[in-house]
């Protein structure tokens, strides 16, 4: 396990994401070389302690432990293709944000050239990098995950997943999608109560308790769903869940109903298939079977 702040470190890419790892590198005591493809974005770091290299290539022959936080997955590809011979034998940790399958195909890419892989998925944003609530998952090499422990915690709490080098993505991926239907669903409340003259910033004011009191329920939609019986009392009923009053109620404020829409198809598709008498767990039937 790598404790000390001896290994050198090289950071491909310094957008907003990439600065902020570096940062958070160079005020921890690691030597860390940092590269970007434009110019520029390394002065603030090269006067805080980093090394810059003139091209990816330097970067990565400076040390044994690369970083890549590029934009996207051919990002990556396109700045780390003709360096394949360089990185053999080297280690990459690639936090660049990709899908579940692009992370599979660039740690079989990895192996390919020799290359120790592990990837990740950063759940932060960088002013939140090396500070409480800041989480990064990571699949893909046990053993990078393991000696590199101490240094990933200088970003974040972290968190591995197992050998799929796909599985850190899925969670994002998937952790993803459960904060942008609720933030659609926080502007759909912020646009339905503008029309009677309330700000989105007095309605946020409303929304974040209740939605934070809202959350109290998943642990006891997760049991439904994973003991499989629907049934079970004490659970509000899909026909009880009917959004029949929000849509009426949204489209009267003149409002696109598209967002309350959504869900009242997942539901309503339960219903149909005559499980209206069954808890509101159940919509996720309607997920997973696509229509
Ligand atoms: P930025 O847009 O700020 O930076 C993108 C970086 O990628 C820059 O360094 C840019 O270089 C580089 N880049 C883009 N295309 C290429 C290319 N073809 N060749 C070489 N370099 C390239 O993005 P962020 O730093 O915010 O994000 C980086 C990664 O982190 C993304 O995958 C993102 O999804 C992920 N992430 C970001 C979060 C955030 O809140 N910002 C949150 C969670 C994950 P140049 O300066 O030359 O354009």
């Amino acid at each position: 396990m790598t404790t000390d702040s001896s290994v050198r470190v090289s950071v491909l890419g310094l957008g907003a994401m990439g600065g902020a790892l570096a940062g958070a590198l160079v005020e921890s005591g690691y030597a860390t070389t940092v590269w970007n493809r434009s110019p520029g974005k390394a002065d603030d770091l090269v006067a805080r302690g980093a090394e810059a290299a003139a091209t990816a290539g330097d970067a990565v022959r400076s040390g044994r432990l690369v970083i890549a936080c590029l934009l996207d997955h051919d990002s990556v590809h396109e700045v780390l293709d003709p360096l394949r011979d360089e990185l053999a034998g080297r280690t990459l940790i690639n936090v660049t944000t990709t899908s579940p399958a692009q992370a599979r195909e660039f740690a079989a890419w990895a192996a390919r050239a020799g290359v120790a892989y592990l990837d990740g998925g950063i759940m932060a944003v960088p002013s939140m990098i090396g500070r409480p609530g800041s989480s990064i998952l990571y699949s893909g090499s046990a053993e990078v995950f393991h000696e590199y422990e101490p240094l990933l915690g200088v970003w974040a709490t972290s968190t591995y997943f197992g050998e799929d080098p796909g599985l850190a993505s899925l969670y994002d991926m998937a952790l993803l999608a459960g904060m942008y239907v609720m933030f659609a669903g926080f502007m759909h409340g912020a646009a339905m109560v503008a029309p009677a003259g309330v700000t989105a910033g007095e309605f946020a004011a409303r929304a974040t308790p209740w939605l934070t009191a809202m959350t109290g329920a998943l642990e006891g939609l997760a049991a439904v769903v994973d003991g499989g019986d629907y049934t079970v009392d004490g659970q509000q009923s899909l026909e009880f869940s009917s959004l029949d009053d929000l849509l009426t109620a949204s489209s009267d404020q003149g409002i696109s109903t598209e967002a309350v829409a959504m869900v009242q198809r997942l539901i309503q598709r339960q219903i149909d298939a005559g499980h209206g008498g069954e808890g509101f767990a159940r919509i996720i039937e309607s997920i997973k079977q696509p229509g």
